[in-house]
């Protein structure tokens, strides 16, 4: 199979030849934001909502975009399109770029946009998710909103990325961050519910705000469910029926251990079963988003 294209530097390369300059402040202080889509039967699903990110990312951290709204999503239908995968993981990157010096100050610097597309990326395998992960709270906390924004969604995920390592050195599959206050926050790369009878409760303080959290919220009250966005604590957690996380690349998962309890009756349960058969019918259907393989995508 021949290579995946990537966008960079303003054309299409493959995979293995695609390169940034070491000295992008991308590299040099992880200084840019990203998002991450999906393509499902040939559509992207949500992209305005994701470009629209972006964008809103872009405003926080003083980055001029490079590319109008309408041209970042062009530019994405055609990575997708070029690559062909009827189901695909899509990321993109804007960096800050490179003004020639290794040093903090970016002036001078001009963005750069890179698209990466993969075949679509099964973050956990069916039978795992069929059973359940395992959610470990972590002792790194989410920074807040004075220290750096977590609305936007930066190159700068250190934080996360030690989180998960702590999680899975203690044998969890995903972390579970608290916000600086001891509040739940998210696990690393998934905003979390929990499922207490019909309400649904999810944390809203320091979260990166995910669109497939705003997916269940849009979809919560036509299945009977109500919503409650605020302050959770663990126990709230500890005494849930129910938790889940959910993300664009691992939609909708269900958490059947927390720090060595068991959620529920330790399988995934009623709750999570109808959310996700309905956030699968939203990825299926015809306004899922824009279709870059016509031949495929859903009638
Ligand atoms: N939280 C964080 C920190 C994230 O990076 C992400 C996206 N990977 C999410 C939550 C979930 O957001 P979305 O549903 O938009 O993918």
């Amino acid at each position: 199979m021949s290579e995946p294209l990537v966008y960079v530097n303003g054309g299409f390369v493959p995979q293995s030849s695609a390169a940034i300059s070491v000295l992008d402040h991308a590299v040099l202080y992880g200084d840019g934001v990203f998002d991450t889509v999906f393509g499902w039967r040939g559509r992207i699903f949500r992209l305005d909502e994701h470009v629209e990110r972006t964008f809103q990312s872009m405003a926080a951290i003083a980055l001029a975009p490079p590319f109008t709204r309408g041209e970042l999503r062009d530019l994405v239908l055609e990575a997708a399109r070029r690559n062909g995968f009827e189901n695909a993981y899509i990321k993109w990157i804007v960096t800050r770029g490179v003004n020639g010096r290794p040093l903090m100050d970016p002036a001078g610097c001009t963005a750069n946009l890179i698209i990466i597309t993969q075949p679509y990326i099964e973050r956990v395998s069916a039978e795992r998710s069929a059973l359940g992960i395992s959610l470990k709270t972590v002792a790194w906390r989410r920074p807040s909103g004075q220290v750096l924004a977590p609305q936007v969604k930066s190159l700068n995920y250190l934080n996360l990325v030690m989180a998960k390592i702590e999680a899975k050195a203690a044998g969890a599959d995903e972390a579970l961050l608290l916000t600086l206050d001891g509040y739940l926050c998210e696990a690393t790369g998934c905003n979390v519910f929990l499922v207490k009878g019909r309400r649904l409760l999810t944390p809203k303080r320091d979260i990166l705000v995910g669109i497939t959290r705003n997916s269940v919220i849009d979809l919560a009250p036509g299945l009977g469910f109500t919503i409650e966005e605020g302050d959770f604590g663990l126990y709230d957690a500890y005494t849930a029926d129910e938790i889940f996380v959910c993300s664009t690349a691992g939609g909708l998962l269900p958490v059947c251990r927390i720090d060595g309890r068991t959620v529920g009756n330790g399988t995934p349960g009623a709750a999570f079963a109808q959310l996700s058969t309905a956030y699968r019918a939203l990825v299926d259907s015809p306004e899922a988003g824009p279709a870059y393989l016509t031949v495929n995508a859903v009638a």
